[in-house]
């Protein structure tokens, strides 16, 4: 089979980042140059033609997530999201309760920030995880304290909806009504979810939603935070402090081109998720289909079964030599399972957490299949992988490292 018209290395890292929609820097363009004015400056034109684009752009950012254009914040991404929203709620929270519940597979950027409320005298509680990545309603409903205040009362959950490695979904919705039974906060990190699956904040139930335009097919230095303003129990103090932008959540002066990018990259995932989603959805089909098909070594597909992304596939290799499976696979830009933090590759902690001793979860890979991508770059994929870890398969001796091992997670047709 020839590739002739296939562009190399092929991109399938779209949890890491998304490449710009055209649409979207079209949109942009103008705010650069000709409309460039301080969105804060409505003394004259510059200023004021900015107040229809913004209030345009929010709207399609709430109509999106069907919350109302003031329950927007704009920040710099799903970082600053998280740690306004944690830190935020420990700020304004910290006479009452001082308890926060959290998973061992969020984000560094929630995990270390709990980390960084721990020494300032917090108490934080990891949950474990099943064997598909998922945390249990019972399990938040069990480590919720109920003490009158202190580390003895829990003032915040915060969990992710989709999990950027292995696309599990937590269940939100349900642990939603725990929380709020227990009159605890909940934050949910959804940079994975918003702009991938449908997200309607009033279902999910959450108190705060921190998602991202990068992730979405919009430009990088962007996000928001839902804050449910309605409620009279939702309490947040802001990290950031100047000239009182935003409603005072968030000082700074407002990115325009970046904010109306966002708000186009909503208006084309809210027209256009339906038809994405399925699409996504059959070729990530295809090509789990086609390595279980062909592939000759043992490999393990982590995440759960049905409760997941749709563009997401990670895959663990325990027969293969992580560092010869990282330089070999290289016409596809995939991620694999370490972050190399020093210079040694460390452990994903998500796969450890979901029991993979460090060498397998250093011998996996990781599948974001987007928006452009197609039927034909995913064939030629399969092609790759199969012919990669056939080599190194037989070079490792087919020996195998870790054993027993599964095939797979769970039932193959449900990929
Ligand atoms: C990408 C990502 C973040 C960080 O978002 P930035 O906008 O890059 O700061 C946070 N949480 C999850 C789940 C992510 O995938």
């Amino acid at each position: 089979m020839t590739h002739s018209s296939l562009k190399l290395p092929i991109y399938f890292d779209n949890h890491a980042t998304t490449p710009m929609d055209p649409r979207v820097l079209e949109a942009m363009l103008p705010y650069f140059t000709e409309k460039f004015g301080n969105y804060a400056s409505v003394g004259h034109v510059f200023g004021r033609e900015l107040q229809k684009p913004v209030a345009e752009a929010r709207a399609s950012i709430a109509k999106l997530i069907r919350c109302r254009p003031e329950e927007i914040i704009f920040t710099s991404g799903a970082t600053e999201s998280n740690n306004l929203a944690i830190k935020g709620v420990a700020d304004a929270c910290c006479a009452s309760g001082r308890h926060i519940l959290t998973c061992r597979t969020e984000h560094k950027c929630v995990l270390n920030t709990c980390k960084h409320l721990e020494e300032a005298g917090f108490a934080v509680t990891y949950l474990d995880v099943d064997q598909h990545g998922r945390v249990t309603t019972e399990a938040v409903k069990t480590a919720l304290r109920r003490g009158k205040d202190g580390v003895d009362r829990t003032m915040l959950v915060s969990l992710m909806l989709a999990n950027n490695e292995i696309g599990t979904l937590h269940p939100i919705a349900d642990i939603a009504k725990v929380c709020q039974e227990a009159g605890v906060l909940l934050h949910v990190d959804a940079a994975q979810g918003v702009g991938k699956i449908p997200v309607n904040v009033n279902e999910l139930g959450a108190h705060f939603v921190s998602f991202t335009a990068h992730k979405m097919y919009g430009p990088k230095g962007i996000g928001a935070l839902y804050v449910r303003k309605s409620d009279p129990c939702v309490k947040l103090n802001c990290q950031m402090q100047g000239g009182g932008q935003e409603g005072g959540y968030r000082s700074g002066t407002l990115p325009v081109p970046l904010v109306v990018a966002f708000g186009k990259a909503c208006a084309i995932a809210a027209e256009e998720l339906g038809e994405e989603v399925l699409r996504l959805k059959a070729m990530r089909e295809r090509l789990v289909k086609g390595l279980q098909e062909r592939l000759e070594v043992e490999f393990i597909l982590n995440g759960h079964p049905q409760e997941r992304l749709p563009g997401n596939v990670n895959i663990s290799f325990p027969t293969i030599d992580p560092e010869l499976l990282g330089v070999s696979l290289k016409d596809i830009a995939v991620s694999s399972g370490s972050a190399c933090s020093s210079s040694r590759p460390v452990a994903s902690h998500v796969l450890k957490a979901l029991g993979r001793p460090d060498d397998v979860a250093l011998a996996s890979i990781r599948f974001g299949i987007g928006r452009f991508n197609t039927m034909e770059e995913i064939e030629y994929a399969i092609e790759h992988i199969v012919a990669v870890t056939n080599r190194l398969g037989k070079r490792t001796g087919g020996q195998s490292i870790h054993s027993p091992v599964l095939r797979s997670a769970g039932p193959a047709s449900e990929f």
